[in-house]
């Protein structure tokens, strides 16, 4: 069976080669035309001798996911459904901005984490995507962005793994994949431009703070442990004071803050709380999505400052995007700007992010791609792994 060169990150990859009696700097060729230069066979590579080529082609093959299909929004927002063996389909989104280019991944097909206003989470849980599948969106976007790293064009500045899955349940694919973005052979991206998002799976938060420090972002969505029980269930094994705990431990060994702005209009504080501590560049990105009624009060607003206290943090709110019998509504204008105002008053950056590509399904919170459950309520949350 070919092995599949994209699973490999240039350490593996290298030692793959060393097995069959090659020399360690063609891992670094290989990275180089694959992930670069976005080669899919190995004719292409002309810097490799010839007969290395032959036997690279008997032996192994370089194979991203294939796209079902391409849409793109009236803003410019593309997004892909690509195909994850049978009869599933996990989803890609690009966003496009003045000053960047954005590329939304996703770690597994489905959730088993069943946050309640997720469509994704709605669909249950098929499986882990591998580290090919991972690194494959970010190799076939740019394929598709016709972007030519090599000379300097990148479409895609920043990578967030915030689409389809919880990516701390998949660790040890989404940390390869995820070296391969920072990869100098490969991406160059730096940690900063590398955000990974978590519903807050504690142990792993500490794990990803040793073996790669990328921006963290955690999703939040409530104030207190009660409504969090509720609306991102995982809170019951981790509650708040554990995973703020852990947030502080992150800033403080790793550092975090990530470039990716969230694209609204970001509105900045008088006076900012994470600044005054240590590295302004070193802070946590709280994502919250607005619920009418649930979660979206100025009292609630308040216990949100209060719970956070001075860890070194920005919030992002995002509007909610309605899905069938989701059975939550979108905030109202109205309450976002009071919400956010209490946030922005207290000395936090606070952004409301902007909708985009909702013409296509690919706001946030609507990835659905297409996922055959083959999980029980109860099987999805032994699915999960039990410790790091
Ligand atoms: S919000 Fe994230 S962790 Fe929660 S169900 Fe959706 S994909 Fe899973």
């Amino acid at each position: 069976m070919p092995v599949n060169l994209l699973d490999f990150d240039s350490p593996t990859l290298a030692a793959w080669l060393g097995e069959l009696g090659e020399k360690p700097f063609r891992a670094r060729q290989l990275m180089r035309w694959m992930h670069r230069g976005g080669a899919a066979s190995f004719e292409q590579m002309t810097d490799v001798p010839k007969a290395l080529r032959e036997r690279l082609a008997t032996l192994a093959h370089i194979e991203a996911p294939s796209i079902m299909s391409d849409s793109v929004a009236a803003d410019g927002t593309r997004k892909w459904l690509l195909a994850a063996g049978t009869a599933n389909g996990i989803e890609t989104v690009y966003i496009p901005e003045a000053s960047r280019g954005t590329l939304c991944i996703s770690s597994q097909v489905g959730c088993a984490l069943e946050c309640a206003f997720c469509s994704t989470g709605r669909q249950g849980f098929n499986r882990n995507l591998d580290a090919g599948e991972i690194i494959g969106q970010l190799w076939l976007a740019n394929r598709a962005l016709g972007a030519d790293l090599a000379h300097g064009d990148r479409p895609i500045t920043n990578v967030v793994m915030m689409g389809m899955g919880e990516p701390l349940a998949n660790f040890d694919a989404v940390v390869t994949a995820m070296r391969i973005m920072l990869d100098d052979d490969a991406y160059g991206l730096s940690r900063r431009r590398v955000t990974l998002s978590t519903s807050g799976m504690v142990p792993w938060i500490d794990r990803l703070r040793e073996a790669l420090p990328v921006s963290l972002a955690v999703s939040l969505h409530a104030p207190n442990d009660k409504l969090r029980d509720e609306l991102v269930p995982i809170n019951r094994k981790w509650p708040l004071a554990e995973l703020l705990a852990a947030c502080r431990r992150y800033i403080d060994t790793a550092g975090s803050g990530s470039d990716q702005s969230d694209d609204a209009a970001p509105v900045v504080a008088p006076k900012v709380k994470w600044q005054r501590q240590g590295s302004p560049r070193d802070f946590v990105t709280f994502e919250y999505v607005m619920l009418d009624g649930v979660n979206d009060s100025v009292v609630q607003a308040h216990e949100l400052v209060d719970l956070v206290g001075d860890l070194p943090c920005k919030f992002n709110l995002i509007p909610f995007n309605p899905f069938p019998d989701s059975g939550f509504r979108r905030s109202s204008r109205d309450a976002v700007v009071a919400f956010q105002g209490v946030l922005l008053s207290a000395g936090f950056v606070t952004t409301v992010r902007r909708t985009r590509g909702d013409d296509i399904d690919g706001a946030c919170g609507q990835l659905a791609g297409r996922v055959v459950d083959r999980t029980s309520r109860l099987a999805r949350r032994d699915s999960l792994p039990a410790s790091p």
